[in-house]
């Protein structure tokens, strides 16, 4: 082949395996055969080899699953990121405009902006070239995002026209709404959890470890604060003005304002017509515009003295009800949920809202029919706050609610102290079956790749029944499913796998004891340790815990009076579940016993991996570096902060071959070596 057409075939070979790369991996949503896409990738490979000139690290030949999988690395803000003091309250704002006018002898002006409702950024531009972008972390460090950052496309990787030689700008990434319903259409069709909101997508995609895919979620930047100490400027304004004439994306929709009355003016404006702007806003922000009066008013220790955010109420829209069903949640308590008319509300379109339950009911004086207020916070699912009364229809009846289970028909029972009616057959009802299923594997319990498709698919088709069931499941078994292929099965399989280094405190959650939700499950783990002194435990002993009270200690003590939950706990032990804190599930040795080691870099397994393998030898991980750190183990590009404390306090830095050198016999490599065993299979 002839260089400039090999050069040509290789850049299309690498989008379109880039492509289905992600909609396999990331969206689960797979357009070619297995077999289509290694042939293309032999092919990549093979033209690669003969032009080696073409070659590029960035490369699909070059990227293997595992090496992505890593976290980021920390760095320390150059300044605090800090957050601004919230208020819905306009009295507030008044307050704030009011203090600003005592504590200032000088005139002075409001520079007003929306308020996105993104993740926070701070880049960093040296020579015109973007070097460095941060999260927010904890404000003080942030995490590293330089890689996704330069593939979000309106942030300029060079800048232009007469920029400074180095500065610090911050603000926001966001995913516009459209980018959102897309993401959560396609999480939906593939069995995976819808993102709650643009925020949480936002964030979410903006720590995804391949710099691809962060490309395809359709991220947007809005810029909005240069620190002052990092360039001169007379007032804010004009600062934002001299980064937009650098192409930094700065927003068009901020004003100068001179007293309160064009502030409110501004967000009375603003809190209609942000309904039309493609992205999500939650306020505004109002700062003291002068430099000079921004550094007479400081700042207390969280947030600035010369800036608020204003936050909009909650968004409200009024649709009529269409029907109501009543749903059976994992612990058999039965939530009526309205079906709307759909409606448009913060950006997306809402067709159903929770009435949480009878009482709320007849509180809201709900009839058949129905218009009705709907309201969305920071949630998925949105809520009724009130009827229209004047759009009743004449003779509306009150909606019946069960007295059976709608999902098995037993007769539902209500305790004194109970808000809700439960379906009390708790081990035979479908829903509660399939709901404590999708417990077990949701992201916060095991983390295991099962949503309510496969859930559904694997009780139906009797194959299982309690969460021990699913680590009975063969290869053979899970690709027989209709629609599953090697792949899936492979992947659902590497999960179960992973499950077993998720510790103690998070399957006690997965456990789905009542009353034992994530905090509790932490303290509860902690407090006693392992499971076995957790079900020795009295009702008194369980009251000690703190946090837990009357009626949770007792759903702790019932649970573990339950032949069958017993029986699985023992199942489930059996598979090598942890169920002691700080229990490796499959030790391997003693070699790093007593030591406590931070990590640092890429590594030729993922730093997950790495981090498993440190345990499985009795090593300690620790997150930061103090004087007790027994070493640094730094992979390829470690952070550098690191390496200057490690200089600092006398830490050694040892690499990964030295490292792997101190285990027994390479058994560094276990993680690896079942993965070939697996693929071997076929
Ligand atoms: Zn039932």
């Amino acid at each position: 082949m002839e260089k400039a057409a090999a050069h040509s075939r290789i850049l299309e070979l690498r989008t379109i395996l880039e492509e289905n790369s992600r909609l396999y991996y990331v969206d689960n949503a797979p357009r070619m055969s297995d077999y289509e896409y290694d042939q293309l990738m032999h092919e990549l490979e093979a033209l690669e080899a003969d032009f080696p000139e073409f070659a590029s690290d960035d490369s699909p030949t070059r990227k293997v699953g595992s090496d992505l999988e890593g976290g980021f690395v920390q760095r320390a803000h150059r300044y605090p990121m800090l957050s601004l003091a919230n208020t819905y309250s306009i009295e507030e704002v008044e307050e704030f405009s009011a203090r600003a006018d005592k504590a200032l002898d000088t005139s002075f002006s409001y520079c007003c902006e929306l308020k996105f409702d993104g993740t926070a950024i701070c880049l960093t531009y040296r020579k015109g070239k973007l070097v460095q972008a941060l999260t927010r972390g904890d404000g003080v460090v942030g995490d590293d995002v330089t890689r996704n950052a330069l593939r979000i496309s309106n942030i300029p990787r060079q800048l232009k026209g007469d920029y400074p030689e180095e500065f610090e700008i911050r603000g926001e990434v966001l995913m516009p709404y459209e980018a959102f319903d897309h993401l959560n259409e396609l999480r939906t069709l593939d069995d995976e959890q819808p993102f709650a909101n643009p925020r949480n997508a936002a964030s979410g995609s903006l720590k995804l470890q391949n710099p691809d895919e962060v490309a395809g979620r359709g991220l947007w930047c809005t810029l909005y604060h240069i620190p002052a100490q990092s360039l001169d400027f007379e007032s804010h304004d004009q600062a934002l003005r001299a980064a937009a004439s650098w192409g930094l994306p700065v927003s068009e929709h901020r004003r100068l304002c001179h007293d309160i009355k064009e502030i409110k003016e501004y967000i009375d404006y603003w809190d209609v017509k942000r309904k039309e702007l493609p992205f999500a806003t939650d306020g505004v922000v109002i700062k003291i515009n002068e430099m000079a009066c921004q550094r007479a008013l400081g700042y207390t220790s969280k947030s600035p003295r010369w800036a608020v955010a204003y936050k909009f109420k909650a968004e409200q829209a009024l649709t009529p009800i269409l029907s109501i069903d009543y749903q059976v949640g994992r612990t058999g308590a039965i939530t009526p949920v309205a079906n709307l008319e759909p409606v448009l509300l913060s950006g997306t379109i809402v067709k159903r809202a929770t009435l949480v339950n009878e009482d709320q009911m007849r509180q809201l004086d709900i009839h058949e029919g129905d218009s009705v207020y709907v309201e969305k916070g920071g949630e998925i699912i949105p809520k009724i706050t009130a009827v229209e009364p004047s759009l009743r229809k004449a003779g509306a009846r009150l909606p019946d609610f069960p007295s059976v289970c709608p999902d098995c028909g037993t007769p539902l029972v209500r305790e004194e102290d109970e808000a809700k009616w439960f379906c009390p057959n708790s081990d035979g009802c479908p829903m509660q079956i399939k709901g404590e299923l999708l417990h077990f594997c949701s992201r916060k319990a095991m983390d295991i790749l099962a949503g309510e498709a496969t859930v559904d698919q694997l009780f139906t088709l009797g194959l299982a029944r309690t969460p021990a069931d699913l680590y009975d499941l063969s290869l053979h078994q899970l690709m027989a499913l209709e629609g599953w292929r090697e792949k899936s099965a492979m992947r659902f399989r590497d999960s179960l796998e992973k499950s077993r280094e998720v510790p103690f405190e998070r399957v006690l959650f997965a456990l789905g004891i009542r009353y034992v939700g994530e905090t509790t499950a932490k303290t509860v783990a902690r407090f006693f340790g392992d499971i076995d002194s957790l079900k020795a435990a009295s009702e008194e002993q369980l009251k000690e815990v703190p946090d837990v009270g009357d009626v949770c200690a007792a759903s702790i003590y019932s649970y573990f009076r339950d032949e069958a939950h017993l029986e699985q706990i023992r199942r489930l032990r059996s598979h090598g579940l942890r169920f002691g804190v700080g229990e490796a599930a499959d030790k391997l040795s003693d070699a790093l016993a007593g030591k406590s080691i931070v990590i640092s870099g890429t590594f030729s397994i993922s730093r997950d991996d790495m981090k498993a393998l440190i345990e499985k030898h009795g090593g300690k991980n620790s997150g930061s570096i103090s004087s007790k750190t027994s070493f640094l183990l730094a992979g390829e590009k470690p952070g550098p902060e690191k390496l200057r404390k490690c200089e600092q306090l006398g830490v050694p830095v040892m690499g990964e071959e030295a490292f792997l050198a101190l285990l027994p016999e390479s058994a560094g490599l276990s993680a690896q070596n079942d993965k070939v065993e697996q693929l071997s299979l076929f």
